[in-house]
């Protein structure tokens, strides 16, 4: 009998209160519920633990610990290195934990860690409440949160984890803590950047702030302008105030005939993305800087609810796609950097392919390196190199360009990249490097509650 068959029996036996929860290969359920974002992955777990609540998480976790299964999480299944799931082990897999309430007086927000931000959102924006999300509003509460989170809040109101107030955790042993500034304030710094490898988190409470609507949208000009728009844009962002955030990025026009006028389907071009929440006036005389060194191919920006933005590219991107990510922090884009991601991005594979350039300055700078593991708060943008498109027989392409595309910028980079955009091929070193001065305390605190790394499926911090 194999691994996987007698795995999947004993749990049907051990964790009989899951009832038809428990899905394995023989289950008509099994291709939908193993499928991750990045169609790239094809991974093959023995088991997948529908859990509920904090208990069938504890259970999962006994369960594979005695059968020496290794265990991933499943928050939304977004993760480009596919790190939600394993071949021959456990997945636990949250997506039923989708609660979120929001208290409107306190302005914070319970979520259940099987949400996506789409679901927050639709939860916060009615209270004109925000908390500080992703650009992509399918992308998991949970794997984002522990892994820092940057978006479109960020110059304003800092990185996802800094608002981060408390969690309900699963540990390794099966107990469940809360993890805040006064219960565990060891494991509470940890879970802040440092990923899943600390226990299987259940709920996060974080801290919501007042939004209503913003300017927001994107503005794309002829990436022959590139060059003179990004040597604007690597000064003009740094000096704008907080409330203007505009990601600077490459991408191809899709060819979405409801979306985009027919003549600019599959141009090349390099943008902005915008989401100013200040009044129409003052939104128009924060841009005006960028719209004035030419003239844009298109302009996109509307004033619009923030939930509106946050889910804005949604369609464009949907499950299914061939993914493949590198990430580098960037202090400053010297000319040859500039010149550089142009002609990477002129040879682009595709149309959904492209880089951004996530500004990670302002109030993520508040907040000291040594506070969270998040280290690399003195940088001034987060770069994430995408590879992407739809066709399973673009998958080499879309490698090949990233790679070359992100090694060709990497002389120009400050030595790491956000660990959310990080692939499963990095090496451990480039994990060490995105936690920086804070690695040696993370591995203590990995070998205070997961001394044997029963939680490895991951970006993995090595107990010390
Ligand atoms: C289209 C797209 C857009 C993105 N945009 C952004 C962005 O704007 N900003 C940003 O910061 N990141 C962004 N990301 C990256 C994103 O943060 C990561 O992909 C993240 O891992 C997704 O979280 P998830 O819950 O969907 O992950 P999953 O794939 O479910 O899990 C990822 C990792 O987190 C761990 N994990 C998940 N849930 C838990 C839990 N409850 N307890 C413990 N460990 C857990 C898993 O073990 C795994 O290692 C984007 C990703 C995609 C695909």
């Amino acid at each position: 009998m194999s691994t996987t068959v007698s795995a999947l029996e004993s749990a049907r036996t051990e964790l009989k209160d899951f009832g038809d929860r428990l899905i394995g290969p023989d289950d008509p359920r099994y291709d939908e519920a193993r499928t991750l974002f990045n169609a790239m992955i094809d991974r093959r777990p023995a088991l997948i633990a529908r859990c509920e609540n904090a208990a069938d998480v504890a259970a999962a976790i006994r369960f594979a610990r005695t059968h020496d299964l290794r265990i991933a999480v499943r928050g939304g299944g977004h993760n480009g290195a596919g790190l939600a799931s394993v071949d021959d082990g456990v997945v636990i897999d949250l997506s039923p934990m989708k609660t979120v309430s929001v208290d409107p007086s306190t302005r914070t927000v319970r979520v259940g860690a099987g949400c996506v931000w789409g679901e927050v959102d639709a939860a916060t924006q009615p209270h004109n409440l925000a908390v500080p999300t992703g650009i992509i509003s399918s992308t998991g509460v949970a794997g984002l949160t522990l892994g820092g989170g940057h978006g479109y809040l960020a110059r304003r109101h800092g990185l996802t984890v800094d608002n981060l107030l408390s969690a309900q955790l699963v540990l390794a042993d099966g107990s469940q803590v809360t993890a805040s500034t006064d219960e565990h304030p060891d494991l509470f710094w940890a879970i802040r950047g440092g990923g899943g490898n600390f226990g299987v988190a259940t709920e996060f409470t974080f801290r919501a702030h007042p939004v209503e609507t913003i300017v927001g949208g994107p503005t794309f000009w002829a990436i022959e302008q590139a060059d003179e728009l990004l040597a604007a844009y690597r000064e003009w962002l740094p000096s704008a105030p907080r409330n203007v955030m505009g990601f600077f990025n490459f991408h191809t026009i899709p060819p979405v005939a409801e979306a985009f006028p027919e003549e600019l389907h599959l141009r090349k071009v390099c943008g902005i993305v915008w989401c100013i929440d200040a009044s129409d006036e003052e939104a128009e005389q924060a841009m005006a800087p960028m719209l004035s060194i030419a003239e844009p191919l298109l302009d996109g920006t509307g004033r619009i609810p923030l939930a509106a933005l946050n889910g804005a590219f949604d369609g464009l991107y949907g499950p299914g796609d061939q993914w493949y990510w590198r990430g580098d922090f960037v202090r400053e884009i010297p000319d040859e950097a500039i010149r550089l991601n142009r002609e990477w991005n002129e040879r682009m594979p595709g149309f959904k392919a492209g880089t951004h350039l996530y500004p990670v300055d302002g109030a993520v700078q508040d907040v000291k390196v040594e506070d969270t593991p998040w280290a690399y708060r003195d940088v001034t943008w987060s770069q994430v190199f995408i590879g992407c498109d739809p066709d399973p027989a673009s998958a080499d392409a879309v490698r090949e360009w990233t790679l070359g595309y992100s090694e060709a910028l990497r002389p120009y980079a400050a030595g790491a990249g956000y660990v959310n955009f990080m692939m499963d091929d990095e090496g451990q070193e480039r994990v060490k490097a995105t936690y920086g001065p804070n690695y040696p305390r993370l591995q203590q605190v990995k070998a205070q509650y997961d001394p044997e790394n029963v939680f490895r499926v991951n970006q993995n911090i090595k107990p010390a």
